[in-house]
Parts: structure tokens; C-alpha cells; sequence
């Protein structure tokens, strides 16, 4: 049970007293990621509202903006600088990005939302990523809007689309991580994490993500004016739309989309078929660090391996079995990335070209997933750490390695 780990982990932590703050230090961090943070501290309405800066209801004024406002600008494009922007608006890429595009899109007023609530919501969700994981934090989450952003942009899509569709894509994709503990489904389940038995170890975090997001969205009564059967269409198909982010869940989706496809059997005027292309379009967002510039593409990769090392590092700590890419010795950065590229990035964002009937994005994509896929593969051969490798390729002038 999670306490009883807590406890056993706090134990053995404070028994080697002579390590004083790097245990001390140490013993957050596994307190943190293993303790979800809505059961670590009281309900916020116990804790009061999400607090605001004077300035906070002007995000959308240019001159407080100022150079991220700048970017706003340029949102629309692939190689938008997320990290750039999330510095840039001092941590709060999310909310400022989703500010931006619901305004984009005229959602506040089509949806007569309540400023105030639109914007304690958001404050909740970027406040509930964990910012101390490498991968899973608010910058993924930004990151990821934006690309959905870029795909409901695509011509294929922009105008079959309904406001309440860019709503839940826009949502779902600000929303799919929240409350990540930076650890898998497997590693939940086998800490006996009560949010594995409470979910049946089937889509765990998915699902947990999911209902976190509804619990904000009513906390908030962000939707609380709508009519009862909206608000629980949307809180439905919200969920159906997170989870279809489950990557166990790729193939199901995978061969359905390509079966659409060989059959042009998509009537983009349906909604059920709007709503598949809108889970296909989040997981391909989810997914797109590879399709990415070489540039912002590697920073993601060291990110998320980090997050797998931690992960295997933990394990070995606590002798359980480490999990499959979480070993620093013997799982590399290029051999994970090219493997993730192979097996899962590559054969959805086919269909997904395919779909677009290679739009102009499309085609960038495949580009940079082709290119940093040949990169990977390189640099998995030449049997260094990445970084080294691009540094020194950065130092002799060229891009490529020998
Ligand atoms: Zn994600």
C-alpha cells in the first residue's frame, strides 16, 4: 500500500543518518513522486483558490506579455519554441498558451464561460503537473496543445470542425497528464499504488489523469452553467479522448485508422468520426517529439529518458525488477528514441500523412522524424552518450555525424 511504502521507504532513508541532506533531499523526492499530489494535501477548497497576481487576469495584454506575447504570434507554427515560451512566460506556458488560443478560437464567448473560472481552472492544471519530473510536467502538457493546435489547424480538418470539438481537443490536450507521478503503470502496480487497484491496473494513469480533470473542472464549476447532459457529454468524451492516450491501446487505434483510410470510410460531417480523428490527433500530438526539429526534438528525448532512469533507479534502490528502458547502463538515449521512432512514432504518423494527403506539415514531419530517426540510429552505433556525440558534431561545424 502506498503508506506502508511511504513508510518503509522514510525508514530506510533515515536510517543512514550520516547522509543528512542528500537523503533528506532524496526522501522529498520519493515522497513526492510516489504521493499523487491531490492526496498529499487537502482538497483546495480547503487550501483556498489558486492564487492570482494582480496581473494575472491580463494575460492576453501584449505590453504585460511582452516577448511571449511576441511568440503568440507565431503559435501556428512546427517549430515553435515551447521551452523558449515556457521561460518566457515564467513557468506558465499552459495557461498562457490555452488563454491564447481559446480567445484564438472565440470559445469564452461561444461557450459563455466566466473569465475568472477559465483561468482558476488552468491555474489548477498546470499547478497539478509536477514540475520536478524531467518529461511529464506542464511543459509536455503546453507542448502538446500546441501541436493539437497545429493539427486542427489542417486543412483536412479546420473546417468540419464544431467549436465544442476545438474545445475538447484544445482541453484534452492541456489536461492528458495531469498528476503524473513521473513512474508507469507497471511500477504502480507492482508498489501496490492504490490507484491501481482502485482503477483495476487497466489504463491506470490514463484514467486517473482523466478524473483528475474532472474533479478541477468541477471544483472550478468552470461548465456549471451549461445544462447538466452538456457538461457530462463533455466531461465523456474528455475522458474517452485521454485515454485513447494510452500507448497500450496504439495498435486498437492504429489498425481502425488505417482501415478509415483504405476504406475512405471517414465522414468527417459524423461526430463519432470527428471524435476518433480527434483521438488519433492527440495521440499523434503525444507523440510528435520526434517529428520535431533536431534541436527541440533531443532536449524531449534526454528528458524522457531521464524520466525512465529515475524510474530504474528506484527500482534497483528498493530490489524490484527494473522495468524495460529504465536501465542507465544498458538502455542508451539512441537506442530508446530509435525503438520508440520504429515501433510506435513512425507508423501512426504514416497514416497521419496519409490522412492529410501529405499536407505541407505533414511533410516537415516526416522530414525531421526521418532525419532524427537516422540521427538516433547513428549515434547508436557510434556508442556514445548523446550529448558528446552532438557537441561534438556541434564543434566541428556540421550537423551530421561521421
Ligand atoms: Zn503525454
Amino acid at each position: 500500500h502506498l503508506f506502508s511504502l511511504q513508510i518503509s521507504f522514510s525508514d530506510l532513508i533515515s536510517s543512514s543518518a550520516q547522509q543528512g541532506e542528500v537523503e533528506s533531499c532524496t526522501r522529498r523526492k520519493v515522497k513526492r513522486l510516489l504521493s499523487f499530489q491531490r492526496y498529499c494535501h487537502a482538497s483546495r477548497l480547503l487550501r483556498g483558490l489558486v492564487a492570482h497576481s494582480p496581473g494575472s487576469m491580463h494575460l492576453l495584454d501584449d505590453n504585460y506579455l511582452g516577448q511571449a506575447g511576441h511568440m503568440l504570434s507565431k503559435v501556428s507554427t512546427w517549430n515553435f519554441d515551447i521551452f523558449l515560451f515556457d521561460r518566457l512566460t515564467n513557468g506558465n506556458s499552459l495557461v498562457t498558451l490555452m488563454c491564447h488560443l481559446f480567445n484564438v478560437y472565440d470559445l469564452v464567448h461561444h461557450f459563455q464561460l466566466d473569465m475568472v473560472k477559465l483561468h482558476r481552472f488552468l491555474g489548477m492544471v498546470q499547478e497539478d503537473y509536477h514540475s520536478q519530473n524531467p518529461y511529464h510536467n506542464a511543459v509536455h502538457a503546453a507542448d502538446v496543445t500546441q501541436a493539437m493546435y497545429c493539427y486542427l489547424k489542417e486543412a483536412k480538418l479546420a473546417e468540419q470542425l464544431s467549436p465544442l470539438d476545438i474545445f475538447l481537443g484544445l482541453m484534452a490536450a492541456a489536461a492528458h497528464d495531469v498528476d503524473h507521478p513521473g513512474v508507469n503503470q507497471p511500477f504502480l502496480i507492482k508498489t501496490q499504488h492504490h490507484l491501481a487497484s482502485l482503477y483495476q491496473n487497466t489504463s491506470v494513469l490514463e484514467s486517473h489523469h482523466w478524473r483528475s480533470t474532472v474533479g478541477m473542472l468541477r471544483e472550478s464549476g468552470l461548465l456549471s452553467h451549461l445544462p447538466p447532459d452538456m457538461s457530462q457529454d463533455i466531461e465523456q468524451q474528455l475522458g474517452s479522448l485521454i485515454l485513447a492516450t494510452d500507448i497500450s491501446r496504439q495498435n486498437e487505434f492504429l489498425l481502425s485508422f488505417r482501415e478509415h483510410l483504405d476504406n475512405q470510410s471517414l465522414d468527417l460531417q459524423l461526430a463519432s468520426h470527428r471524435h476518433f480523428i480527434l483521438q488519433i490527433a492527440l495521440k499523434c500530438a503525444d507523440v510528435c517529439n520526434p517529428c520535431r526539429v533536431w534541436e527541440l526534438s533531443r532536449q524531449w528525448s534526454d528528458r524522457v529518458c531521464e524520466e525512465f532512469y529515475r524510474q530504474g533507479d528506484l527500482e534497483r534502490k528498493f530490489d524490484l525488477e527494473i522495468s524495460p528502458l529504465c536501465d542507465q547502463q544498458t538502455d542508451s538515449v539512441p537506442a530508446i528514441q530509435s525503438g520508440f521512432i520504429s515501433y510506435i512514432v513512425e507508423p501512426l504518423f504514416e497514416e497521419w500523412h496519409r490522412f492529410t494527403e501529405a499536407s505541407l506539415l505533414s511533410q516537415t514531419m516526416m522530414g525531421h522524424l526521418h532525419k532524427n530517426k537516422a540521427r538516433w540510429v547513428r549515434l547508436r552505433y557510434a556508442h556514445t552518450p548523446s550529448h558528446t556525440e552532438d557537441k561534438e558534431s556541434e564543434r566541428q561545424g556540421g550537423g551530421d555525424i561521421p
